[in-house]
């Protein structure tokens, strides 16, 4: 059964913290709505789901940092009922995500979704963030970037302070907004200028280590392109003891055959000296 409701999900922090049972500033048909839809996750816990295949995960994106959206989008699926939410590397973006589930609890007393943060040990189309300078923008640019963008990632406007005095110094100011682009890459090839750059990133092995190490992420997925193991392996590497706080650790590699076998196995020969937990995922994206 589908479980579908709309909630006004940003919590003023006056309201923070006040939310438990029998609160009236939250409607008893939320609760019952979540109570009787039926969602088997809801009473099951993420390792049962993953188990029997029907595990449901929210993608916030690995670039992606707006925390306010970030929280308030783990509130609504930690009721809906995910198994699981998988966000960016990052303790900001962590303690958000663990607040959104917080308070969804405190709305109904559920199970806690797992929380997953992804990695990457080379360049990938996950980690990366468009970039460019508005003041090198034509103003008479109908600024297609701006309409193109799934995210509402960039904002410009006319420096209207500085055309008071001079309509020489007119420019465009704004532009992305890097916590919430994504490197979706939607609005590069819109550019009738080509004035936007990609920033790739590889996030440092020791900072997640640290973040791992605070105890509020049950699992971790890593991307790796295969070309090579060695990034995977200073990135495995660098983890150290950090990876026995985690319930579940994924590996997300290209397809590529039977070849995957061959890589899969030279992974795990890798991983299996320090791998604590009990669950090993692959994913192979074509
Ligand atoms: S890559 Fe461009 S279109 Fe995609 S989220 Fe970032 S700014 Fe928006
Ligand atoms: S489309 Fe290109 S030139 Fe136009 S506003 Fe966007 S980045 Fe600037």
């Amino acid at each position: 059964m589908a479980l579908s409701f709309s909630i006004n999900a940003a919590i003023r922090p006056q309201y923070q913290g006040k939310v438990g049972h029998g609160n009236k500033r939250f409607p008893d048909s939320i609760r019952n709505l979540v109570k009787t839809a039926g969602v088997p996750s809801l009473v099951s816990a993420p390792q049962e789901s993953l188990k029997k295949g029907n595990w449901v995960k929210l993608i916030c994106g690995a670039s992606f940092e707006d925390v306010v959206d970030i929280r308030n989008l783990s509130l609504v699926y930690t009721l809906a009922g995910v198994d699981c939410i998988d966000c960016a590397a990052d303790a900001a973006v962590v303690t958000a995500v663990n607040e959104g589930i917080e308070v969804a609890r405190e709305i109904v007393n559920i199970r806690r979704p797992w929380v997953m943060i992804s990695v990457n040990d080379d360049e990938d189309l996950h980690f990366r963030k468009a970039e460019f300078d508005p003041e090198d923008c034509p103003l008479d640019c109908s600024k297609p970037c701006e309409i193109v963008c799934p995210a509402n990632a960039i904002l410009l406007q006319k420096d209207k302070s500085t055309a008071k005095f001079s309509s020489d110094t007119n420019t465009l100011h704004g532009g992305v907004i890097t916590e919430r682009c994504y490197g979706c890459g939607r609005c590069i090839p819109v550019c009738p200028y080509d004035k936007i750059r990609v920033i790739t990133y590889v996030r440092d092995a020791v900072a997640t280590a640290e973040l791992l190490k605070r105890n509020d992420v049950d699992a971790i997925e890593i991307h790796t392109n295969g070309r090579q193991t060695v990034p995977f392996k200073d990135l495995w590497d660098g983890l150290g003891d950090s990876t026995g706080y985690l319930k579940l650790v994924a590996v997300s590699l290209p397809y590529a055959g039977n070849f995957n076998l061959s890589l899969m196995n030279e992974i795990y020969s890798i991983m299996e000296p320090h791998l604590n937990c009990l669950n090993l995922c692959w994913m192979a994206a074509q």
